[in-house]
């Protein structure tokens, strides 16, 4: 539906990565625009600055207010639903978008179509998968989202692209109403964010709508019966399929695995007979089972595009992972040192301490109100050891004397920069050849580190030391 800005009067809610770009486009169109933040720091008294010298209006300290004569608000993602101006906007009847219904309203008619993205866990590995893939097929694209490209500098900008891989949060799903992707995948759901969108339902629709109007795909995990509950949910065309991805072998109208390739049942002739190889399982990077879940995910999206086969086997080989995610990062007397710092969940951890047979585990942090009893419950018998770290360790601790009592257990004091040198140190005492050991923290990292980053560098920093 098209939409006309010139002289429309639109609120932006937060300044900041979505904000500041979103305000910009907007009074470039012609609108009246001001912007509300509820925080008036130097960051954001200098973006205020350089919007009020283009014009734009900038209200800072009060984002609870709504502007008089407020007509739309485009809000950044991460503002809570239950925010008292988004009650106002509700009783004035005042339309609420996000950084995505921007973009996504803002496309020009015959613009690229999305291939869309979203899940609990995997979504930037496999989004760049996917970008991958669609490059080897010769298609001009991008990942857009949280990483590389901006979405709205994907839309609006100069670039001309024939598909776009496209991330999307639960926060910019729930912002999105009428967002609708060519195709897209969920690729997992767990408890995350809850607080934010206030139930695992609510969580879950939210994630749903990336469903919504689907053109020719939508890609569920056949392990996670409720991304395939959510496909039955959603309102899609006329014509569009229902596409499963497993590492078992795959039914008809699915991707999955037979000996070690992956393998195409949805996108080929007569699929009740026939399959077509993509890819073997080595020409994912890691070949751990849950990226090659991603894989899968990735490439029946590309196929749902029309990609052939060998570009979806060109394009997983050609792709190496962000760093921090798996990420081996060396070899110290026959001992495996392995940095996944990004498992910042306890879901995110699960699949990482699946991948190895014999684990001296990492871990501790930010447990962000997670619970670890089935985390190490489902680990016990693959771990050799674990060093806890981090303020909330005592919650790892205790599900370990729960449920992996044998599990020696080295429960670290301190949260000064040397912590990790003497973790992994002591990592090293109980680990045996053979042996991974592998950061996978199930916690955020902001107790000890500035990021998560910081954390997978600090532990490999520890590692380089430990071999010199
Ligand atoms: P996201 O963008 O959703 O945060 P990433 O690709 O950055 O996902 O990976 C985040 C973390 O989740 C990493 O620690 C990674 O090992 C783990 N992970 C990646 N894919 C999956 C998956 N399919 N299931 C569970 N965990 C995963």
């Amino acid at each position: 539906m098209p939409f006309e800005f010139q002289g429309k009067h639109v609120t932006v809610a937060g300044l900041g990565v979505s904000g500041v770009p979103a305000a910009k486009v907007l009074h470039g169109l012609g609108a009246r625009v001001t912007v509300v933040n509820d925080g008036a720091d130097e960051r954001a008294r200098a973006q205020a600055a350089e919007l009020e010298a283009l014009g734009i209006t900038v209200r800072l300290g009060d984002g609870d207010t709504l502007p008089d004569g407020t007509e739309l608000i485009v809000t950044a993602p991460g503002w809570k639903p239950t925010k008292p101006l988004f009650t106002a906007a509700g009783q004035a009847g005042v339309p609420v978008w996000g950084d995505v219904e921007l973009a996504w309203r803002l496309r020009r008619p015959d613009s690229a179509p999305w291939l869309a993205v979203t899940g609990t866990n995997g979504k930037t590995t496999t989004v760049q998968m996917l970008a991958s893939i669609l490059k080897a097929a010769g298609l001009r694209t991008a990942a857009v989202g949280n990483i590389g490209v901006s979405l709205l500098d994907a839309v609006t900008g100069d670039e001309e692209y024939d598909v776009l891989a496209v991330e999307l949060s639960s926060y910019q799903l729930h912002w999105a109403p009428s967002l609708r992707a060519h195709s897209a995948a969920v690729l997992n759901l767990a408890p995350d964010h809850l607080d934010w969108h206030g139930s695992m339902e609510a969580y879950a629709a939210d994630k749903g709508r990336i469903y919504e109007g689907n053109h020719v795909a939508c890609v569920y995990n056949v392990a996670d019966k409720a991304t395939e509950d959510l496909v039955r949910e959603a309102d899609v065309e006329e014509g569009c399929r229902a596409i499963g991805f497993t590492l078992g072998s795959p039914a008809p109208s699915q991707l999955g695995v037979v000996d070690g390739i992956l393998v195409d049942r949805a996108f080929v002739e007569n699929r009740h007979k026939n399959a077509q190889e993509l890819a073997e399982v080595s020409d994912v990077n890691p070949p751990a089972p849950h990226n090659i879940a991603n894989a899968l995910a990735a490439a029946a999206l590309a196929r749902a595009f029309g990609v052939p086969a060998a570009a979806v086997r060109d394009g997983l080989r050609a792709f190496t992972p962000d760093a921090h995610r798996i990420a081996h990062v060396a070899d110290v007397d026959g001992v495996a040192y392995v940095d996944d710092s990004k498992a910042t969940n306890t879901h995110a951890t699960e699949a990482s301490l699946a991948a190895y047979e014999s684990i001296v585990w990492i871990a501790g942090g930010l447990a962000k109100g997670a619970t670890f009893d089935e985390l190490v419950a489902g680990a016990a018998k693959r771990l050799r050891g674990a060093v806890l770290i981090g303020a909330d360790r005592a919650l790892i601790r205790e599900a370990l004397t729960r449920h992996a009592p044998e599990v020696p257990v080295v429960d670290l004091d301190r949260t000064d920069t040397g912590a990790m040198l003497q973790a992994v140190q002591e990592a090293r005492r109980l680990a045996r050849p053979g042996d991974t050991v592998l950061l996978a923290p199930a916690c955020a990292s902001m107790d000890m580190f500035t990021n998560y980053n910081q954390r997978g560098d600090a532990f490999a920093q520890a590692v380089r030391e430990l071999g010199a």
